[in-house]
Parts: C-alpha cells; structure tokens; sequence
C-alpha cells in the first residue's frame, strides 16, 4: 500500500514514521524546501505532556473583554467580515464552559502521555539529537484568583495521572532562582516535574534523516500539492503542477494550509490560524538563565531553555493570516521578557511567527474525511502539535492500517467538533 502525507511539519513526519513503520510505502510531499520551515520551525519547545489545558476556558472569559481593548494584551481579535472567523469564535466561547473543558483535558492527556512514552521508544530506535531535557515546568501566577483556578486543573489532571504540585512564590524562587526578581508579584506556581523542552525544528530534521535510511519513504521537496484526482468516492492521485502522484491512501498533514486544500472535496475543516511569536536569545555564558521551563500564565509567555538557546514564545493573534511577526507585537515581547529577567540581552533576539492550526475545543482533528474512501486527516493540532505528534501519528497509521475505531480515537474524530 503506498500513502502520500501532504506536509512536512512535526505531524507529518510523525505520520510517516509510524505509517513506515507498518511498512507501508510512503511519500511525503512538502512545498518547501526542506522540512519544518512553517508552525515546526521556531515553536515554544515545550513537551507539554502533562499540561494540555485548552486556550479555550472560564478564565479567558473572564479575561476577554479587557484583553480585547488592551493593546498590550496576550491575546487581540482582529475583527473581519469572514463567516469562518465568527463561526470558530461561537464554537471558542461554547468551548470556555468547564464541563467541557474538563472532558477535553481528560481526552488530551490520554494521547499526551503516549507521546510522551511513543517519544521514548523513538529515540531509543531513532537516536535525535535536539536538545531535548526533562528541565520540569513551572507554571507561574500573579494572582490569586488565577492560582485557584489553576489549582482546580491541577486537581482534575492529577486524577488522569498527572504528576504536580502547587508552589508558593517563594518555592517558586527557590526552585527557579532566576526568578527572584519578581517573586514578591507572584501568587504562586504549579510545578510538573515531569515536563521536557526540545527544539522542534531540529526533531524534524533528525526524523527526516532516519526516514531518508529507509527504503520505503520518499521524500518530494518543493513540490506544491494543488488538487486531487478522484475516481467516485476514491483519491488515485495528487496534483503536483503538470505531475501527478498516485497512491492508494492519503494523508493531510498540512498545518493551517490544510483548510484551503481539502475545500475543493466539499470537507470544512473547523480550523483557525492563530498567530504566536517567538525570540531565539542566545545569552552569554556569564548571563544566569532560567534552568526550568517557565510560563507565564498572566501572560502567556513561555520560557524554554533548549541547549544554547532560550526560547521565548508568545501571543495569540486571531484574524490575521500570515505568518509576519509585527515590530509592535515582538517589542511588546521583548518589553514583556525583560521585566521578568532583565538581565537577558533581547536586542539580538531572533523573532519569529507562526500560525497555529487550531480548533475551537483545542485538540486535533485524527480521522478520516467526511465522503472520502481513502483521505485522512491529521491536523488541528493547534499550541501542542510538537507535544502530541508520536501519538498523533500513531493514531493516524493504526486507523489507515487497523480501520476499528477505539474509544481514544473519537475524541478526536472531525464529529467530535461539530
Ligand atoms: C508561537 C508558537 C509556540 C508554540 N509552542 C509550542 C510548544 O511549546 N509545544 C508544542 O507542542 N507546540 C507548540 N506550538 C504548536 C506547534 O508548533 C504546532 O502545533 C505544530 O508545529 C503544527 O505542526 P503541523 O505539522 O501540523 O504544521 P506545520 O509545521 O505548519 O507543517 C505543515 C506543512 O505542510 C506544508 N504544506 C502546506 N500546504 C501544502 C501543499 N499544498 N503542498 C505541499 N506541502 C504543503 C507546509 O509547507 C508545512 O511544512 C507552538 C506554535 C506557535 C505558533
């Protein structure tokens, strides 16, 4: 059986490494040069496996309208005359009620922590080096209302398996002595041990090595792929410019693009980009840097050390779709992450956009198309595509191999979101 995945993004990859490991034949078609350059490239780094919270809660509620006036605000709306942009905010707001938020947490941390122990098992085949370091989390919060919100998270995930623990601001210091600075605005802070960074850009590109010694998996670089050829219900083929690529099955894996290229098949993926920045920093060897991954709740700033460099990521813009970083947002970043460790230097940081590919529930979309035979999807995958990504692809290669839905995998079927 030969399959195509459209993409070459952390959850393409991750879908032609287990779909190759079924030993199936696998083609894997990127419109650029190389892998990872979009969402992949310059992400948080967090291997957030125990931490899979939904953007969509009560507190962002509570939060909205006054982070939609502010102009230094986590998260801004550009507001647009676009049918889609309205429908995915409804579905947002809908997506805050805490029952359902609690069902989704329960539903992600499943598919978390088998990436967390698929991540293990691929490394030990598929040695990568990219930095990865199981430096813990810490969450930090600036006021009391939000550490007792997040306590209330803490106690649901602890009862799916999570491993975490509530700090006061002076434990917050004391494990993370960077932040001595602002302990005295700080609530508090959860603490997970567990939790790792990496840098998802070098994964891919340690993946695509591996891929490239099997003999089954093909890579088509700067190769746009621009329609399907259908026979009644059946793909046979992808379009390639004058080319075509025909298969037996196909897999989108194609980030926030993925709306656009399955709309000719009559399928309307319920996904919104939203926009999130990064800084690269590399501090000197004298600069004392954050040992932990930290987040800033308030803020929604993260904090990740991944080898030489810190990783400062941010932001949710919605109703903007390019992946252009604003010098408005990355100085507000910058102003943001000095006040928390001014003694990084941040004019030599290096700035960064991406789209995220999310929907309104926060957890991806693993499934087959709607009236299709033979496409699948994986996308959706929205702030945790490099934490969810070996089970992801997992998931993917069982339901095309092993076509018996479990219980795990309707949660993540495209009816689950409607
Ligand atoms: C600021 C920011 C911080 C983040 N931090 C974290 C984090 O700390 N931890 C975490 O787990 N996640 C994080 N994420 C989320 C994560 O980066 C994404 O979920 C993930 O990268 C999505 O991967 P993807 O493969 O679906 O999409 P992409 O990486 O965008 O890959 C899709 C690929 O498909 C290709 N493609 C599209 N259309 C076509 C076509 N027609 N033909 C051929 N190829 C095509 C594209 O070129 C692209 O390479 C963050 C995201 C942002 C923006």
């Amino acid at each position: 059986m030969h399959v195509v995945v459209v993409g070459a993004g952390v959850i393409g990859l991750s879908s032609a490494w287990y779909l190759a490991r079924e030993g199936l034949q696998v083609t894997v078609v990127e419109r650029n040069q190389d892998v990872a350059l979009e969402t992949s490239f310059a992400n948080g780094g967090q291997l957030s496996y125990d931490y899979v919270a939904p953007l969509a809660d009560p507190s962002v509620l509570a939060n909205l309208p006054r982070w939609l006036l502010a102009r230094n605000a986590p998260l801004s709306l550009q507001p647009r005359l676009d049918l889609r942009q309205w429908r995915w905010c409804l579905a947002f707001l809908r997506a805050c009620r805490a029952s359902r938020v609690e069902r989704t947490v329960v539903e992600m941390l499943r598919l978390s922590h088998r990436s967390q122990a698929l991540m293990k098992q691929l490394l030990q085949e598929a040695p990568i080096d990219f930095n990865l370091r199981q430096t813990g989390k810490l969450v930090i919060h600036r006021s009391p209302e939000s550490l007792k919100a997040a306590t209330r998270l803490v106690e649901l995930q602890q009862r799916a398996g999570s491993q975490q623990h509530i700090l006061s601001s002076m434990e917050c210091s004391d494990l993370e002595p960077t932040l001595a600075g602002v302990t005295g605005r700080l609530a508090g802070g959860v603490y997970t041990p567990g939790e790792a960074t990496g840098d998802c850009r070098l994964f891919c590109e340690g993946l695509k090595r591996h891929l490239d010694g099997m003999t089954n998996v093909r890579f088509e670089l700067g190769q746009v792929v621009s329609g399907f050829d259908k026979v009644g219900k059946r793909l046979v083929a992808v379009r390639l410019g004058h080319e075509r690529l025909e298969a037996d099955a196909f897999v989108i894996a194609s980030g926030i693009a993925s709306v656009g290229l399955v709309k000719p098949l009559g399928i309307d993926l319920p996904l919104y980009p939203l926009r999130g920045y990064s800084l690269s920093v590399q501090p000197s060897s004298d600069t004392l840097v954050p040992r932990l991954s930290i987040t800033d709740a308030s803020r929604k700033i993260l904090y990740a050390p991944l080898g030489n460099t810190l990783r400062i990521a941010a932001m949710v813009d919605m109703g903007v779709c390019s992946p252009e970083a604003p010098k408005r947002r990355i100085d507000l970043l910058k102003a943001q992450a000095a006040e928390v460790f001014p003694m990084l230097s941040l004019h030599q940081a290096q700035p960064w956009a991406g789209l995220r590919p999310a929907t309104a529930l926060g957890k991806p979309i693993i499934d087959k198309a709607p009236g299709q035979e033979n496409l699948w999807l994986n996308v959706g995958h929205g702030a945790l595509g490099f934490t969810l990504a070996c089970a992801s692809g997992e998931m993917i290669a069982q339901r095309i191999t092993r076509p018996t839905a479990d219980d795990s995998t309707t949660a993540f079927t495209l009816a689950a979101h409607r």
